[in-house]
This record gives C-alpha cells, structure tokens and sequence, in this order.
C-alpha cells in the first residue's frame, strides 16, 4: 500500500523575493523554490504566481498528488497584519492593503493556513531547525533593509496581544538621537539597520571625514547607490572608514541587545540578516558593547551565535508553525 506524506508548507512573502518551502512529517525541508515577487504587477498576479510556485513544488515532488497530504500552510509576511482573520492589513513592501490572503491559499488548498509575522517565523525557524536547536531562551536579531527579531522564552515564542512583540529595532538607546520613522528617537535601527549604515557612509563621505574611495568603488562610483553591502564589502577588504562605520553599527546593536539581555536573561543571541554577513567585523564590537554595558551575572552566560538558515528561516519557520501551536496546546 502506498503511503500518504503529510507535509507543511512554509511561505515568506517578501517585497523582493517569495520564498516556498516544503517539509516532511519530521520538519525536514524536502523541497524549495525561490521568485522574484514584483509588486509592482498588483496583488492578483502575486498570488496567482505564488500559488503556481506552490502547485510547482508539489507537482515537482509528488507526481501522484494522491501521495501526499497538505497538513498546513504558514505565510510570513511583514507589516501590520491580523493573524484572527488571516488578512495583511497593510504591507508597503508588496504594495498590498486588506488582502485575506488566508482565505485565499485555503480555498485553493484546502488546508489551514496561519498569517505570522516574518521575523518571528525566522525566530522560529532558527529555534527549531537553527543556531538555537535545544535552547529554551534566545534572542534573534535580524538585521537587514530594517532590524526585526523574535523572543523565546521558556519554550515559548513572545507573541504579544496582537502578535506584535519583539519589535527590537525600536529599543532606543538615545532619547536625543534621530528622529526614527516609529516616533522614538535614538531607535537602534537608526544606527544599525542597512539603510542607517548606507546613510552614515555616505554622510561621513560627504563631511570629508573620509574620501570614501574604497566604498565608493563598491558602488560603482555613485554615492547615491551606495548601500551598507557595499560598506561591508570594503570593510571585508580592509578599507578602515568603512571597518569603523560597520564596527560602530556593532556596538549600538550591542548596547540594544543589552536591554533584551536585561529583560529575558536568555541563553543565547543569534544574529541574523544580510548585514550580519560582515561576520566579526559587525559581532565582535557588538559582543564588546554586551560585555561593557550588560549586568555581568546576566550578560556573563549570553553566547552571540551568527544565524544559520540565512534566507530560508522565515519560510522553514511558517512551515513549523502548526506544529509549535499543537505543542504549545498539549503542554497547556
Ligand atoms: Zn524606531
């Protein structure tokens, strides 16, 4: 007799990039798929090409549909949603306002679907299938475009009343510092996030306090186009302005972290996101600020980890959440 294959599928929905994962009964990713998402073609064409990449999957790994058995599917995405009801409310990245996007996968899949916030399905993803496989307290950060990140606490992921928790690139560690899109001043993600270091490379450039050569070469030579890869790059090749802007990212992360460490005393912190892909250069100076500014009790048992499942956590995560609710619901 031919067995049945029950899987979960996992979805991130980004602006840039849509991510579709496959796993098995015992979580292990079996398929994925990556596309471009182009917002810009209106919401009707994003999911019709989602659900094409979806049945592609599938089709790919199941040529006799009757093998296997859709269990759950868990969509990340980022911005204000309403998980109750399964709608993005409103995500300026895929240009989409009241999208059930729940309703729609479940028509068509005929399985349940959970909406979940894109950094805390990559918190549960890491957790899970990562750098904290076997911790009950963690903390990820993840630092790219923004910084996000996710809080797990005695075996439990902090959701928040309106599942909104863990929004750390707002802890602010500056009441006079800049002003920060939130309406908090000083917010790490103005000193840490890519936008922030593309913008303080470039207005270090502008103010002469360097000429910028080795940066400015990365993006090919527009000042406008530079982005914080392009200053991690040169630092990576030991360029000294670009070494000190990305160190100094470090250590307002670092001097962030503390807080959280303060709050939660976890166990470990792991570090996720394409900015943390400078390596020592951005976790040393960060580790160092933790070091400085913690609560040695607290700080003192705290491992910085790099992430592990780079672009692929969000996705494994929303695949794994159904199971970490019927988890949470048995331990009740
Ligand atoms: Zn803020």
């Amino acid at each position: 007799m031919n067995k049945t294959t029950m899987i979960d599928i996992g979805i991130d929905l980004g602006g840039t990039k849509m991510l579709v994962v496959l796993t098995n009964e015992s979580g292990s990713v079996i398929a994925r798929s990556k596309k471009p998402t182009f917002p810009e073609q209106g919401v009707e064409d994003t999911v019709a090409r989602l659900i094409e990449m979806v049945e592609g999957l599938l089709d790919n790994v199941f040529p006799y549909r009757e093998a296997c058995r859709i269990r759950s599917i868990g969509v990340a995405a980022a911005g204000i949603l309403e998980p109750a009801s399964g709608t993005v409310v409103l995500a300026t990245n895929l240009r989409w306002r009241n999208v059930p996007i729940s309703s729609m996968l479940e028509e068509r899949f005929r399985a349940p679907v959970r909406l979940l916030n894109d950094a805390n399905a990559a918190a549960l993803g890491e957790w899970r299938a990562g750098a904290g496989v076997g911790t009950k307290d963690m903390v990820f950060v993840t630092v790219s475009t923004g910084i996000g990140g996710g809080i797990v606490s005695g075996s439990r992921l902090i959701l928040g009343a309106s599942d909104s928790a863990a929004e750390l690139g707002h802890i602010s560690i500056d009441r006079s510092g800049p002003l920060c899109a939130c309406g908090n001043r000083g917010c790490i993600e103005m000193y840490a996030a890519g936008h922030s270091i593309a913008r303080i490379a470039r207005e270090g450039i502008a103010g002469g306090l360097a000429n910028g050569e080795a940066i400015l070469k990365e993006a090919g030579g527009a000042a406008e186009a530079l982005t914080a890869e392009h200053v991690a790059a040169a630092a990576i090749k030991g360029d000294k302005y670009a070494g000190s802007v990305i160190a100094s990212a470090g250590k307002a992360l670092g001097q962030g972290i503390v807080s959280i460490i303060h709050l939660i005393n976890p166990k470990l912190v792991v570090i996720g996101g394409g900015v943390a892909r400078s390596g020592r250069l951005l976790l040393e100076p960060m580790q160092k600020a933790i070091q400085e500014q913690g609560i040695p009790g607290l700080v003192g048992q705290v491992t910085v980890v790099p992430a592990m499942l780079g672009e692929d956590a969000g996705g494994v995560g929303a695949a794994m959440w159904r199971r970490y609710e019927e988890e949470c619901l048995q331990l009740r």
